[in-house]
């Protein structure tokens, strides 16, 4: 028997084509589509009939990722879910609360394979793509059990988005849907560690979503110590990939900059940064506008890093504008509740293992 179709990773071709199959009219997709990404399951669509949603049932299924573990924080309302799949793995996405509106963070995949020594994602390794229907689900689920207009969304959580490519090209399609949520492309932000060749078929397809690199370091030792990805593609093949994706897209790029204490965090460090990107990111005939995010290190107790301190983290922003970078120190929403990828899933994996040994 052929494997039931994922019905949240349809686009409504696709779910045109499937009804057409079934023997129902075109029109049934327009009343099914909009009510699946509304978080309405076949089962509940009080305007098909039963005959359809048996028939429907039969070859597809509809899951929408379950709230396993809820945490709300005391300070700032970020609300941190811990979401079940179909096949019973977690990944976990945030819903962060701003002056503009409301902003969901999002996983790509269960685990990570790129290695980075700081993050608490990778350390099991990848289990799993995430399907384009799980990807859209979080957004789903999140927006319907919170009761929130989820405005923005920006792809930080557990895995690597461009590892991940057809899916997530796939999701960013469905999600921006005018009969799905929405959500305009301008307010959507992809992140990734540096995968060259992906970002260039990234910027084939000109969606104008925000690019943000995870650079962390201005110089190959250091970014290669921590970051396995940086053998392969090295800074100056990625900063070209930049340049590529911005001449291609017109999208201003946005580079995360994690501080380790000392790691990557001294004057020294961010002078060499200034000096990185003004060389390579601005000729005389282009100045691409350029911002750096930074973020003191969430400390994971199995990476040993620990978090730059204050005056390091405003000295080094200091450093930076002296020398002609915008650059902002970023809030950290969800504090109380570890609000940060990887390590809820950590602790439920944990949890379950011990579980299971009793
Ligand atoms: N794989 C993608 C997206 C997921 S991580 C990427 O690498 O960009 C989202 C961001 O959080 C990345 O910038 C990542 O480097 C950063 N990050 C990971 N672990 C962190 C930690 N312990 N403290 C602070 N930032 C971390």
């Amino acid at each position: 028997m052929e494997e039931k179709k994922e019905l949240l990773s349809l686009d409504k071709q696709e779910l045109e084509a499937l009804l057409g199959e079934l023997g129902e009219p075109r029109y049934r997709a327009g009343q099914i589509f909009p009510q699946l990404h509304r978080g309405i399951s076949p089962d509940e669509m009080t305007n098909i009939g039963r005959a359809t949603r048996e028939r429907l049932a039969k070859v597809a299924f509809y899951h929408l990722p379950l709230v396993r573990k809820k945490l709300v924080s005391a300070l700032d309302g970020t609300i941190k879910y811990l979401f079940e799949l179909a096949d019973g793995h977690c990944v976990e996405s945030v819903l962060m609360h701003y002056e503009h509106g409301t902003t969901i963070c999002i996983s790509s995949q269960v685990g990570c394979a790129m290695g980075c020594k700081f993050c608490a994602s990778t350390i099991g390794g990848k289990v799993r793509n995430l399907t384009a229907g799980e990807l859209v689900g979080q957004v789903i689920a999140a927006a319907k059990d919170s009761g929130e207009r989820i405005g923005g969304i920006v792809m930080m959580g557990i895995g690597e988005p461009l590892d991940n490519f057809d899916n997530v090209v796939k999701f960013l399609q469905l999600v921006n849907h005018a009969e799905g949520q929405n959500i305009g492309y301008r307010h959507i932000s992809l992140s990734t560690c540096g995968l060259v060749d992906r970002i260039d078929r990234l910027a084939a397809l000109s969606l104008p979503i925000t690019l943000s690199i995870s650079l962390h370091a201005a110089d190959d030792e250091t970014r290669s110590a921590i970051m396995p990805v940086n053998s392969r593609y090295n800074i100056a093949a990625l900063l070209d990939a930049c340049r590529r994706y911005y001449a291609k897209t017109g999208r201003r790029i946005s580079f995360e900059y994690t501080l380790i204490a000392g790691k990557n965090d001294a004057p020294e460090a961010a002078k060499r940064l200034a000096l990185l990107l003004n060389r390579s990111l601005r000729t005389r005939t282009e100045t691409m506008p350029i911002h750096v995010n930074l973020i003191p290190v969430n400390e994971v107790a199995e990476t040993g890093f620990q978090r730059a301190d204050k005056r390091a983290v405003s000295r080094f922003c200091a450093v930076l504008e002296e020398n002609g970078i915008r650059a902002t120190v970023r809030r950290r929403l969800g504090s109380d509740i570890n609000a940060s990828c990887g390590q809820l899933r950590r602790a439920e994996l944990a949890a379950d293992e011990a579980a299971k040994n009793q």
